[in-house]
């Protein structure tokens, strides 16, 4: 076997395939984070982190963000668009919004408009409280608030509020009545709306969320219901406040091709509501900018076959063919990116507690004179395995094992000769598995022998709490462990949550070409054992639920800082929810619970059952659990 190398390590998880350049391993084994794309200079050495947090007394799991990846990925996107308008000759400019419904935390939106601030960087809201924050937060009076969902006269009100407040809110219209109680509005409160469109195309998505595209879409307006929009703007005289078109063609785009489609098909539209008499200025583009969160470049739901720069050169290339075509002016750009802007930016740290074997295989199997024959040509089958017997050995194995067990239902095997063969069969199973590197071809059967042989590693946090589309849409996210990544991983392992759910587990992971059952993992030993949940920034952070009443999870914002001698410093603590917060939010009373549980006490005492001073004890206990974070504490 070859000496185990950080290279291997990195090859291993695929670290520098999905990475994006934000994350290395260091010499002693440890994560690190890399604010410097792909340079190891100013890297933070996650160990280092948890450390500090231990030290703090934090505990975990945490969601850690570093908080400079955000910043770096609002300027990658923008100087993107930037360079390829420059190269291609694009008259319009760029400006971006970030939709606030993938990462609501205000940290986070505070963060992108800053780094945002060089671009005038603004705010997509889909509901009234988001629009609400956006007002608050998108001050920048040449920044763009885009408002989309469904919306009600008081939503459309705070609409028209933000321009009252000298801000460029548009609405964007996605039903046809909208537009009516709009300018309605906007005549009550004498005040100019910019409006724009949402075009529900015929060009559909691709990946899990194909269908936000498509006739059949939620949102949006046909064409017709455009052209019908545009007699109605015309008759009340409001034609010149239309200044956006819009689509949205479904987050995680995996195919670049739908999104030149889309495109093609939206320009052309674009081009159309110009010859109409619209003074537009704005061509949204709308989300869908995706992740390659499992590293493939494949249309895989996970990943996605394209770049960045491959996204941008398409969008920037085909809207100006077709403007320079119908001859119209080339409109500014606006994407509504917020997958590709806060994936990279956090993730999930929880430590292994415990292990379960899935497989036991110490059951004794010491041959006996008088023992059934399926019983020793089990034994046999094991005994000759090598790299020639090798999917015949499976076939035999699988074919007695069943034999077996009929024969046991028939009274003709006892009970310790179920086990054995039992048990021969999974050694049978592990030997297959460790000769699986010495053989050409491993068939796809057994290929399958990693489920069933992996070990499940117990992890101190709830998935519906914060990884919940690994449950809901099978979403592969990148999983390593933290440290010891200078030792080569011993254990094929699935995780497991600690919820009283059967689906609280994770048995896909990141691998290439495709995903795999097992990720390779440390066997454990008294040392903490952590790992990341990486990717966790998008959708993941903010849609968790309390599942089993496991809470928010405590939170660190971290920056790089060159100063200080671990270069890094915590900005912020989090704390998240402790017990008696969740009930509360489930309408319980704690307060009142804690003096029930005092009464009920002390009745027992009063029975004799209790001593005092142990009811005592017991209600501060209680008292304790119901100010404690609600995940297990292994310290
Ligand atoms: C959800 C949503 C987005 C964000 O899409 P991403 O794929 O996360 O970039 C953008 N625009 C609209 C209208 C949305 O509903």
């Amino acid at each position: 076997m070859k000496p185990w190398t950080i290279d291997e390590a990195i090859r291993t998880y695929h670290i520098d395939r999905w990475g994006n350049g934000y994350f290395g391993v260091s010499q002693r084994g440890h994560l690190l984070i890399q604010p410097e794309q792909g340079k190891s200079e100013g890297a933070i050495d996650l160990m280092a982190v948890i450390d500090e947090i231990r030290r703090q007394d934090i505990e975990l799991p945490v969601v850690i963000r570093f908080q400079d990846c955000l910043r770096a990925q609002v300027n990658n996107l923008c100087q993107t668009f930037q360079t390829v308008m420059k190269n291609e000759g694009y008259k319009g400019n760029y400006t971006g919004v970030f939709p606030i419904k993938v990462n609501q935390m205000r940290e986070v939106v505070e963060e992108i408009l800053e780094a945002g601030e060089p671009y005038n960087f603004g705010l997509e809201s889909g509901s009234k409280p988001e629009l609400l924050a956006a007002l608050a937060m998108n001050t920048n009076p040449e920044a763009l608030t885009i408002v989309n969902g469904y919306k009600d006269r008081d939503y459309l009100k705070l609409a028209l509020m933000g321009r009252k407040l000298g801000r460029k809110v548009i609405v964007v219209i996605e039903k046809l009545n909208e537009l009516q109680d709009l300018l309605d509005l906007a005549n009550e409160m004498n005040v100019e709306p910019m409006i724009g469109f949402r075009a529900k195309l015929a060009s559909k998505g691709s990946g899990k969320w194909a269908d936000s595209g498509g006739d059949k879409a939620k949102f949006g307006l046909t064409v017709a219901e455009i052209m019908q929009s545009i007699y109605l703007l015309k008759a009340r005289g409001k034609m010149p406040c239309v200044k956006l078109f819009h689509f949205h063609i479904g987050s995680q785009i995996t195919d670049i091709r739908t999104i030149k489609d889309a495109l093609m098909e939206g320009a052309r539209i674009y081009a159309g509501l110009v010859k109409q008499g619209l003074n537009m200025a704005y061509f949204d583009v709308g989300g869908g900018l995706g992740v390659d969160y499992i590293g493939s470049k494949s249309d895989d739901q996970s990943s996605v076959n394209y770049t960045l720069q491959d996204y941008v050169e398409d969008v920037v290339l085909i809207l100006k063919q077709v403007c320079d075509a119908e001859k119209i002016a080339h409109p500014d750009i606006v994407s509504e990116s917020g997958r590709m802007i806060t994936a990279y930016h956090s993730c999930v740290i929880t430590e292994v507690f415990d292990k379960r074997k899935t497989v036991k295989t110490d059951y004794d199997t010491t041959p006996v004179e008088t023992e059934h024959m399926l019983v020793s040509n089990m034994r046999q089958i094991l005994a000759s395995i090598d790299a020639k017997y090798f999917q015949e050995a499976y076939h035999d194995a699988a074919q007695i094992k069943n034999d077996a067990i009929q024969g046991f239902k028939l009274g003709v095997l006892s009970l310790d000769e179920r086990a054995k063969v039992e048990t021969l069969f999974w050694q049978i199973c592990v030997k297959l598995k460790d000769l699986e590197d010495r053989v050409e071809y491993v068939p796809e059967e057994l290929q399958a022998l990693d489920d069933e042989l992996a070990e499940q590693y117990f992890c101190n946090f709830s998935i519906f709490q914060s990884v919940p589309d690994t449950w809901a849409i099978d979403q592969v996210l990148p999983i390593v462990p933290i440290c010891r990544l200078n030792q080569r991983p011993t254990v094929l392992c699935t995780l497991a949550d600690i919820t009283c759910d059967s689906d609280g587990k994770i048995d896909l992971f990141v691998d290439v070409p495709h995903t795999r059952h097992a990720l390779p993992l440390h066997d454990l030993t008294k040392d903490p054992y952590y790992i990341g949940i990486f990717l966790t920034g998008a959708y993941q952070d903010v849609m968790g639920d309390l599942h089993n009443l496991f809470g928010r999870l405590n939170e660190v914002h971290i920056y790089a800082e060159d100063s200080d001698s671990s270069g890094f410093y915590i900005e912020e603590y989090i704390l998240g929810n402790r017990a008696d917060q969740v009930l509360t939010s489930m309408q319980y009373n704690p307060q009142s619970m804690a003096l029930d549980i005092k009464k009920m006490l002390a009745a027992q005492v009063k029975k004799k059952e209790l001593p005092p001073r142990e009811s005592v004890m017991l209600a501060n206990f209680y008292e304790r659990c119901l100010r404690s974070y609600t995940y297990l504490n292994i310290h």
